[in-house]
């Protein structure tokens, strides 16, 4: 068994997009610059944002914060998504979710032009990708593809996803489609999902229950990549965080499997800022 160490690969990775940013710096005298805008208070949000800033500064991204109250309207948060599209010194823009209840979400990421959206949500975004001309491509998505093709050639490989959110099983399923992989897009009414699971070389997990696919779900030297992040008490009463997968219970029966967390985390991050670049040089 090998551990899939995403903070590794997004270390390494971010070192060489580091040198393609300052290489970018030194030829046109600018930072790649992202927007993000945090409406409300929500702790993790916070957590979130701040990692985001800090990573970024770390490769040489420029980033602003836009904080706005979460009484904030929906038109006035239009507005500055509206600026931002205008601003030609913003190359990327990102808008924290989940937002307010009063805000529809949906008109919100597609407000975002396709051409800053750096999380890739924006319908065009999510349409292009599903039809195999994909311009960018989701962070957490993007992230677990580039873990498994750091270790195995996806074509003709079976992938179960278990979870069909719109951030992150819908287009991965469309990603690793359109790299030739054989993928069952599973969820919560899914019938037989054990079976479906023990039939897959590749499971990827992203639903959002701690410790959910046991060893009698795995096949011997599958590949697990785990995207949960769960929040759990442990036996002494500390809280810890564990993805949706079992991982003592699973680990002497897999081949590969990446870790909660210092797995699929860092590499949404990477993605996030490897996204910004993407749109800067376009
Ligand atoms: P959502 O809650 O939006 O979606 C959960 C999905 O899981 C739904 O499609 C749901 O099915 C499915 N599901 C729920 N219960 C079951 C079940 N018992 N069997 C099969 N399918 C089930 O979650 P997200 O996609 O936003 O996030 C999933 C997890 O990934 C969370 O733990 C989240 O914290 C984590 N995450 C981690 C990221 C990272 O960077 N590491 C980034 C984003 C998310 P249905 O559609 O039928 O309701």
């Amino acid at each position: 068994m090998k551990i899939l160490d995403g903070k590794l690969l997004a270390k390494s990775l971010n070192d060489e997009l580091s040198k393609k940013i300052l290489s970018y710096n030194n030829e046109y005298g600018r930072k790649p610059h992202l927007l993000v805008i945090l409406v409300g208070d929500n702790p993790a949000s916070q957590v979130y944002v701040k990692n985001k800033e800090k990573k970024a500064a770390e490769v040489g991204i420029k980033s602003t914060i836009i904080r706005l109250s979460k009484d904030v309207s929906e038109n006035n948060l239009l507005k500055v998504i509206d600026e931002a599209n205008a601003n030609i010194s913003v190359d990327s823009i990102l808008v924290q979710l989940p937002l307010p209840n009063h805000i529809n979400s949906n008109k919100v990421i597609d407000r975002i032009s396709i051409e800053k959206d750096v999380d890739g949500f924006n319908s065009k975004n999510i349409g292009l990708l599903a039809l195999g001309r994909p311009k960018v491509i989701p962070c957490t998505p993007l992230g677990c593809y580039k873990m498994l093709e750091s270790i195995l050639d996806l074509e003709g490989k079976k992938v179960i996803i278990l979870g069909r959110s719109n951030i992150v099983g819908k287009p991965l399923s469309f990603l690793l489609t359109n790299k030739n992989a054989t993928v069952t897009l599973a969820h919560s009414k899914s019938k037989n999902l054990k079976d479906l699971c023990l039939s897959s070389d590749i499971i990827i997990a992203a639903i959002g229950k701690p410790n959910f696919v046991k060893k009698e779900w795995v096949k011997e030297n599958a590949v697990i990549i785990d995207v949960g992040i769960n929040v759990i008490e442990d036996k002494n009463g500390l809280r810890k965080i564990v993805g949706d997968v079992d991982y003592e219970d699973v680990i002497k029966k897999v081949s590969f499997i990446s870790p909660v967390p210092g797995g699929v985390g860092p590499m949404t991050i990477h993605c996030l800022l490897s996204n910004t670049f993407l749109l800067t040089k376009n």
